[in-house]
C-alpha cells in the first residue's frame, strides 16, 4: 500500500483546557497487517467529552493515553485488506484504532456494520456509545415513571437528546436544558421535549424552577457546574439522579471546592439518603434482634448520663462539639 497513515497524537499533558500544541499531527507508514488482523481505513471519527479525561495522567476507569501515544476514540472505517474470513475488502466496520486514517486491527475488535441498516455515522452517535449510554441511564439507573418530571442536561447532544425521547417513551414529562435558543427550540420542536430551558439565560435558575413546577424527579446529569446547582434544590423528595458526566467541570483546575461529585461517575457510586421514618416497619424488627444481640452479649453499647435536668442544655451543646462519649442521656431527677 503507498497511501501513508495519518495519525493525531497527544503530544503534551493539558493544563485546564486543552490547546492545539497539546496535540501533534503525525505522518507515518502504513501498519504492517499481521495474521488475524484486518487493515481499516477509517472514515468517520467520533469526539467524546470522555476524551479530555483521557488526556490526564490520573487514575480512572480507563487508562489514560500515554505521550506520543495516538488519541484515543471510536471510528467506522472501512476494510482495505483482510487475512480474517468474514472481513472482505469494502465491509464497513465499527472499532476503536483512534484518531488515524489507517489500522491494522485483529478481528475480534471490530464490529460488522450493515450500511443498509442505518446510516453509517449513526454507529457512533445515536445506535452507538452516546446512544447506549441514554438506555443505560434511563432504563437501569434512574428509571422515570408516568408523569414524573425528568429533566436532563446537554439535552441537545448525542446522549441527552436520547436519554429524553426514552423518558418520554416511558411517560415522563421531559425537560431539557441546552446553552442558547437554537438548541432550546431542537429540544421541544425536534425531539418533542415538553420544554427546553436555556442554561445562558441570566435568569436560568427561575426559568428552570418554572419549567418543573412540581420539582424534578428525575434528573440525568451530563454537565455539573452551575446547570447541577439549578436543579439540586428542585430535586423533590425520593428524586433520583444518574450521574453520567460533568462535562463543565472537565477544564477545571484546580478542581472546585469540595467533594468531586465526578468521583460518582467515575467509580460508580450509589448514594441514597434516607429518613428511619420512612421504614416504620424496622423499629420491631430491629427491636428483636438487637434485644436477642444484647441478651447474647454480641451487641455492645455505652452511655453518657449527664445528672439533672439542668445540665441539659450544656450536655446538648457539648454533643455538638463532640464533648459527649456514647449515648447522651440525661438522668432527669
Ligand atoms: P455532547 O454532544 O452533549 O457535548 C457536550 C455538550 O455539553 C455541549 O454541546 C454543551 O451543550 C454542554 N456543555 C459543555 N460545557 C458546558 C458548560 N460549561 N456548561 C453547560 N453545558 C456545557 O456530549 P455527549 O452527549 O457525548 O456527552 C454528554 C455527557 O455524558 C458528558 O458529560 C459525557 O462525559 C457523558 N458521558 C458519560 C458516559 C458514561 O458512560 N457515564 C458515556 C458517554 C458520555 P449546551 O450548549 O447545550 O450546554
Amino acid at each position: 500500500m503507498n497511501e501513508t497513515n495519518l495519525q493525531i497524537r497527544l503530544a503534551r499533558r493539558p493544563e485546564g483546557a486543552p490547546q492545539p500544541g497539546d496535540f501533534s499531527l503525525v505522518e507515518t507508514a502504513p501498519p504492517d497487517m499481521a495474521p488475524g488482523e484486518v487493515l481499516v481505513r477509517h472514515r468517520y471519527l467520533s469526539l467524546d467529552p470522555y476524551m479530555r479525561g483521557r488526556m490526564d495522567d490520573a487514575k480512572s476507569y480507563a487508562a489514560a493515553v500515554g505521550l506520543g501515544e495516538v488519541m484515543q476514540g471510536q471510528s467506522v472505517g472501512q476494510v482495505v485488506a483482510s487475512t480474517v474470513p468474514g472481513f472482505a475488502p469494502g465491509d464497513w466496520v465499527l472499532g476503536g484504532q483512534g484518531w488515524q486514517r489507517l489500522s491494522a486491527v485483529p478481528a475480534g475488535g471490530l464490529l460488522k456494520l450493515d450500511p443498509e441498516a442505518a446510516p453509517l455515522t449513526a454507529w457512533l452517535g445515536v445506535l452507538g456509545m452516546p446512544g447506549t449510554t441514554a438506555w443505560v441511564g434511563t432504563t437501569r439507573i434512574a428509571v422515570p415513571r408516568p408523569g414524573e418530571t425528568f429533566v436532563v442536561s446537554a439535552a441537545s447532544g448525542a446522549v441527552g437528546s436520547v436519554a429524553g425521547q426514552i423518558a418520554k417513551r416511558m411517560g415522563a414529562r421531559v425537560v431539557g436544558i441546552a446553552g442558547g435558543p437554537e438548541k432550546c427550540a431542537f429540544v421541544t420542536d425536534t425531539l418533542g421535549f415538553d420544554d427546553g430551558v436555556d442554561h445562558r439565560a441570566e435568569d436560568f435558575p427561575a426559568r428552570l424552577a418554572a419549567a418543573c413546577p412540581e420539582g424534578i424527579d428525575v434528573y440525568f446529569e451530563n454537565v455539573g457546574g452551575a446547570v447541577q446547582h439549578a436543579v439540586w434544590p428542585l430535586l423533590r423528595d425520593f428524586g433520583r439522579v444518574a450521574f453520567c458526566g460533568m462535562v463543565a467541570e472537565y477544564n477545571t483546575r484546580p478542581p472546585a471546592p469540595g467533594p468531586s461529585l465526578m468521583q460518582v461517575v467515575r467509580k460508580r457510586l450509589s448514594l441514597r439518603g434516607f429518613i428511619v421514618m420512612d421504614h416504620p416497619d424496622a423499629f420491631a424488627e430491629w427491636r428483636r434482634t438487637g434485644a436477642r444481640w444484647l441478651r447474647e452479649g454480641a451487641l455492645q453499647y455505652r452511655e453518657d448520663v449527664v445528672q439533672g435536668l439542668e445540665k441539659a442544655p450544656d450536655a446538648f451543646l457539648g454533643l455538638l462539639g463532640g464533648k459527649n462519649f456514647g449515648k447522651l442521656i440525661v438522668a432527669i431527677d
